[in-house]
């Protein structure tokens, strides 16, 4: 049986956020006590981290944003482009390194060498646009790794499923003329950033590869769960992926401060389940998931582990 790759390193912590910030370094430290008390690190290969080529992140951003990016975290500023994302020094260097462990791993299960991987990375990257920094994202790391799979690596059909429980505008937006990625989201409505109707569907050429399934405050695994297995594994089964990524965020999780559904630790084993059954069915198994939000530290911690143990053994 083929290992399932972790990319988990505490240089991902380095990105500070500065006191009281949501997405702050803890999160990772929780995650990975969680992960080596359990046993399911041991379980996992461990990735490299990897700094990633300008060249693959300048396929879905602006160069002048990688330069502001860079620019604004050696200046020192604490802020780019809007009140909540917050960058040190360090930010553009970490940002580089989350977005490049995210390829190295896609490659390793592209190359056949893993079976699935998750990446506990942070900054996170759904919100980031491809001019903008917004939503504690500076880079797209999921769209950085699916525009790569399709450019680098003759996927011609990746699917990107986005259960954090915030609207990915910026990874809709980037994909949305694009049939060749089908960009997949469960999210609270109304809720920040305010994208994500169902009525949003893709444009052009990319008419019919967008799905946002919305749902309403205090909705809870039923719910969820629901989106999942009766509306976005049927349409991807239409699709039919060669790769499928998970932009996995846990904050719609009950316990979570940031929003207001209800979903406990176990549907997003369940979810997993789902998921991974699909990628066996229709891309050969190849999954990659990557950490977005989740700012609930326990709940974070337990529902990473309910996702990597499922990973590991979907059909338990
Ligand atoms: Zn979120």
């Amino acid at each position: 049986m083929k290992p399932v790759g972790l990319v988990m390193d505490p240089r991902f912590e380095q990105h500070d956020t500065g006191p009281g910030h949501p997405e702050r370094p803890e999160r990772l430290q929780s995650i990975r006590h969680e992960l080596q008390t359990t046993g399911l690190a041991g379980r996992t290969q461990a990735v490299p981290l990897t700094r990633c080529d300008e060249a693959l992140i300048a396929r879905v951003h602006d160069p002048e944003h990688i330069r502001r990016v860079e620019n604004a975290c050696a200046a020192g500023q604490h802020l780019l482009d809007s009140m909540d994302t917050a960058i040190c020094r360090d930010s553009y260097e970490i940002a580089r390194l989350a977005a490049g462990s995210l390829v190295g791993l896609c490659d390793a299960v592209a190359r056949g060498e893993l079976a699935r991987g998750f990446a506990a990375v942070r900054p996170p990257g759904h919100h980031a646009e491809r001019d903008l920094a917004m939503g504690f994202c500076l880079f797209n790391n999921v769209a950085i790794a699916a525009r790569h799979l399709n450019q680098d690596k003759g996927f011609s059909r990746v699917l990107i499923v986005d259960w954090d429980v915030h609207h990915g505008n910026g990874t809709q937006h980037i994909f949305e003329e694009d049939p060749r990625v089908f960009y997949a989201s469960i999210h609270q409505w109304p809720l920040y950033p305010g994208t994500g109707a169902q009525t949003e569907r893709g444009s052009g050429a990319g008419e019919g590869t967008t799905l946002n399934c919305p749902l309403a405050p205090g909705s809870g695994d039923a719910e969820f769960l629901r989106a999942v297995r009766e509306e976005i594994v049927p349409a991807a089964e239409s699709f039919g992926p060669d790769f499928v990524l998970v932009s996995a965020g846990f904050d719609a999780h009950r316990a979570d401060p940031l929003a207001n559904l209800e979903v406990t630790t176990e549907a997003y084993g369940d979810a997993t389940a789902a998921l991974c059954g699909l990628a066996d069915r229709r891309a050969g198994g190849r999954l990659v998931s990557v950490l977005e939000g989740g700012y609930d530290l326990d709940a974070l911690a337990g529902s990473v582990a309910r996702h990597v143990e499922t990973l590991l053994d979907p059909r338990r």
